[in-house]
């Protein structure tokens, strides 16, 4: 038996609600570069069959940034952190309400409103509410992600009740290795506010983050753990190495080392929204398209603290694939491409905000 057909039969596995084995997961992660056609084809299956030829377009609010007490070592937030980066509290509703303008404007179908810090307090969870109740009222076919760390009883409710539709909390590394990137939280309490968050009717947005030092290893366990758990969308980040943070001289992972790893992610979660998220262009570079033959999901703009390219790039990608973006048809994308060009989505890249992981 060949590789080529051994990529296809876990294909076949992913399509038939079965999950491939530890053993095949850690096959997957070291396929040799000559595989790696024949692996995309048979990860490319699976999300056709879930997703056909649309792409999500996601768009990040910082609303607001630094100032944690916390200490992940990849995060330019973080209180360990001596990275030059902008500082301010949560945002006030127009300044929430106009991000979530740009978001639409840039054809995202998901706001996401993420928020450095240990957890929200009920006074900063009441701005929250209040900027979250203007955009849903203002954009009611726009959903809306909070991503405030840490939740307490109640909170994941009140959000809910606001009309978030999904909570994001990424474990970003296995248990085992959580420890080495993090001493102020722990594995668990990231599991637990997943699981808080979905029993309180959001949807489970959970991801990665690799590049930190891991092991292939750890790359399985996450991906399984992270099946456990059901996350409806699961965010891809590759490290973006940042001046001033502990993992600041951490090396590049690869472009093929990320796509064999988003491989793993889509026949170990067939039908979830994979997002390739921070590092997209830095890590995959001019292999990023192959990226989108498996995940269905990319945030268009710029990240947390970090840039993106431009998203007339993103949109000329997605057209040349033969793909479309989620809610719009193809020669919309067109349009808005020569919109953003003309200067009609906000006045350039830096006014578009997107995240690496919190
Ligand atoms: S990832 Fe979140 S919790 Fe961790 S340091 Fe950054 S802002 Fe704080």
């Amino acid at each position: 038996m060949t590789r080529t057909v051994e990529w296809d039969r876990l294909a076949e596995t992913a399509l038939d609600g079965r999950s491939i084995t530890p053993e095949e997961a850690r096959a997957v992660l070291t396929a040799p570069d000559d595989e790696l056609l024949s692996l995309l084809a048979a990860s490319a299956r699976v999300r056709r069959a879930h997703w056909g030829v649309t792409v999500k377009l996601n768009f990040l609010l910082n609303v607001k940034s630094g100032l944690c007490p916390e200490d992940c070592h990849y995060c330019s937030q973080s209180a360990l952190s001596t990275a030059d980066i902008a500082r301010y509290p949560i945002l006030p509703v127009p300044g929430i309400l106009a991000a979530a303008e740009r978001a639409v404007k840039a054809k995202a179908a998901r706001f996401c409103m993420v928020a450095s810090g240990r957890g929200p307090t009920e006074r900063e969870l009441d701005r929250l509410v209040e900027g979250v109740r203007a955009v849903r009222a203002a954009h009611p076919d726009l959903e809306v992600c909070a991503c405030l760390g840490l939740l307490r009883d109640g909170q994941a409710e009140r959000l809910r009740e606001a009309g978030v539709h999904a909570y994001n909390h990424n474990l970003n590394t296995s248990e085992r290795f959580y420890q080495e990137i993090c001493s102020t939280h722990t594995f668990q309490d990231r599991v637990a506010t997943i699981r808080h968050a979905k029993a309180a009717g959001l949807s489970p947005c959970s991801g990665a983050l690799f590049g930190m030092g891991e092991t292939d290893e750890d790359v399985v366990a996450l991906a399984f753990a992270l099946r456990a758990l059901g996350a409806d969308s699961i965010p891809i980040n590759f490290l973006v190495p940042i001046a001033g943070t502990p993992l600041a001289d951490r090396p590049a992972l690869g472009p093929r080392e990320c796509l064999k790893i988003l491989c793993l992610f889509r026949l170990l979660n067939p039908a979830a929204e994979i997002r390739i998220a921070g590092g997209r262009e830095v890590q995959l570079r001019w292999l990023q398209p192959f990226g989108l033959l498996v995940a269905n999901s990319i945030f268009v703009g710029d990240y947390l603290t970090t840039k993106g390219q431009l998203p007339e790039a993103d949109f000329a990608m997605i057209r040349d694939l033969g793909f479309t973006i989620l809610g719009h048809e193809a020669a919309e994308s067109e349009c808005a491409a020569e919109l953003w060009m003309a200067g009609g989505l906000g006045g350039g890249a830096g006014s578009l905000t997107k995240r690496q992981s919190a």
